[in-house]
């Protein structure tokens, strides 16, 4: 007796599971393995924010239960972020829920707004979170390729008429987890127009918002018109180096907030109220603080794209988040690839075929470390290659 229902027997074995076993095997062995498979910050939090915290929690009234869609004072200082950072007007009240962290929306999104059976349109490769949150709500999900050719934007009108009419929604991310791409307005602007023509609603996932190298990522609530049919997760794990605080946040359209606010209070009482006064401090402090983090990125992603270069693969600069997505060599598929890596260099990297299977013949690697380690992983690589 296993006591597990057919929906969880009919999840597929985690891909990262046999690289975590080997991984295992090989620092046991005393090698130094170098992980730039995992997406969690290595820089520290803010000083300030822990500060904050520290002080919220010396107050009891913040040991009480929060407000169902999180507390006046997190979802105002959403509500002036975007004001500031986007021009965006939000109603606190009605346009801004808190989250526990972005993870937590997005799965429970799905169920929002999806019937059993019906679509939800995901970018491949994506951020797996909205697949899964598809199968565990019985809905089925459609890949949307995003490749090179098309500058990692889904092609709208090439989808099939009888998928169109069953998507009851659309996710997209940008900057792009795991290609690193970044959109403009224009994009969005045509996504919308699509989701308006079709009745499709659009989640838009803004995780790595403030983690951008040229010009600063643009919110899909800047488009005119927008709220109509989208919303946007915002999330303060990656800009702010949170992502054990789990704290994040859904803005846009009032109906679907609404809707998603009637399955989380049914399930959920929101976050700890501490976390969330200091959540508001970190969006509500000078902002310039982030430029440290973001220059610390940038430096990374030049060392390890030259180092690319040297090694004779050549990708673009990726303009935001903290990946790089590359092609790989010749004569290796990606697992082939991650798996020959991972053995012969005591390197971790992230086979693309993990994020759906137009991910295939790419390779994902996560800047959460220093220059110098990337440029050991380098040379490491030029071994094997
Ligand atoms: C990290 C990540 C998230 C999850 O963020 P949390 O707020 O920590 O749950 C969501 N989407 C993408 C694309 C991510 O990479």
């Amino acid at each position: 007796m296993t006591f597990t229902s057919q929906k969880i027997k009919n999840i597929p074995p985690y891909i990262f599971s046999e690289i975590n076993k080997k991984k295992a095997e090989l620092t046991q062995k005393g090698i130094d393995v170098i992980d730039l498979g995992i997406g969690d910050p290595d820089l520290p939090t803010p000083q300030p924010i822990v500060d904050k915290l520290v002080k919220e929690m010396k107050n009891q009234q913040n040991f009480k239960y929060s407000t169902y869609s999180g507390c006046a004072e997190f979802r105002e200082a959403v509500s002036s972020f975007y004001q500031k950072q986007y021009g965006v007007q939000l109603d606190p009240k009605t346009e801004v829920l808190t989250l526990i962290g972005s993870k937590e929306g997005i799965a429970n999104l799905v169920p929002t707004v999806v019937n059993p059976g019906n679509y939800v349109l995901v970018p491949d490769p994506s951020y797996g979170v909205y697949r899964m949150a598809a199968h565990l709500a019985d809905s089925k999900s459609y890949s949307m390729p995003i490749t090179e050719e098309n500058d990692y934007k889904p092609d709208l009108e090439q989808l099939p008429d009888n998928i169109k009419k069953q998507a009851e929604l659309m996710f997209l991310n940008y900057p792009s987890n795991p290609t690193a791409a970044m959109a403009d307005l224009s994009f969005f602007q045509q996504a919308i127009a699509f989701g308006k023509k079709h009745k499709i609603p659009i989640a838009h996932d803004f995780a790595y918002n403030m983690i951008s190298f040229n010009n600063p990522a643009p919110s899909i609530l800047q488009v005119e018109g927008s709220k109509d049919i989208t919303v946007e997760f915002g999330s303060l794990s990656k800009s702010y180096n949170m992502t054990g605080w789990r704290i994040g946040y859904i803005v846009g359209n009032k109906n679907i907030i609404h809707s998603l606010s009637v399955i989380k209070s049914n399930t959920d009482t929101s976050q700890f109220l501490p976390i969330q006064k200091a959540g508001a401090y970190a969006l509500e402090m000078d902002q310039s603080i982030l430029d440290k983090n973001v220059g610390i990125y940038q430096k990374r992603m030049k060392t390890f794209v030259q180092g690319l270069h040297s090694l004779g693969i050549n990708v673009k600069p990726p303009g935001g988040s903290f990946f790089v997505w590359f092609p790989v060599p010749e004569d290796y598929t990606s697992g082939t690839f991650a798996n020959e890596v991972l053995e012969k260099c005591g390197v971790v990297i992230t086979p693309g075929s993990a994020f759906g299977p137009y991910g295939e013949g790419y390779a994902r690697v996560s800047l959460t470390h220093s220059v110098e380690r990337l440029e050991e992983a380098v040379q490491r690589l030029a071994k094997v290659l």
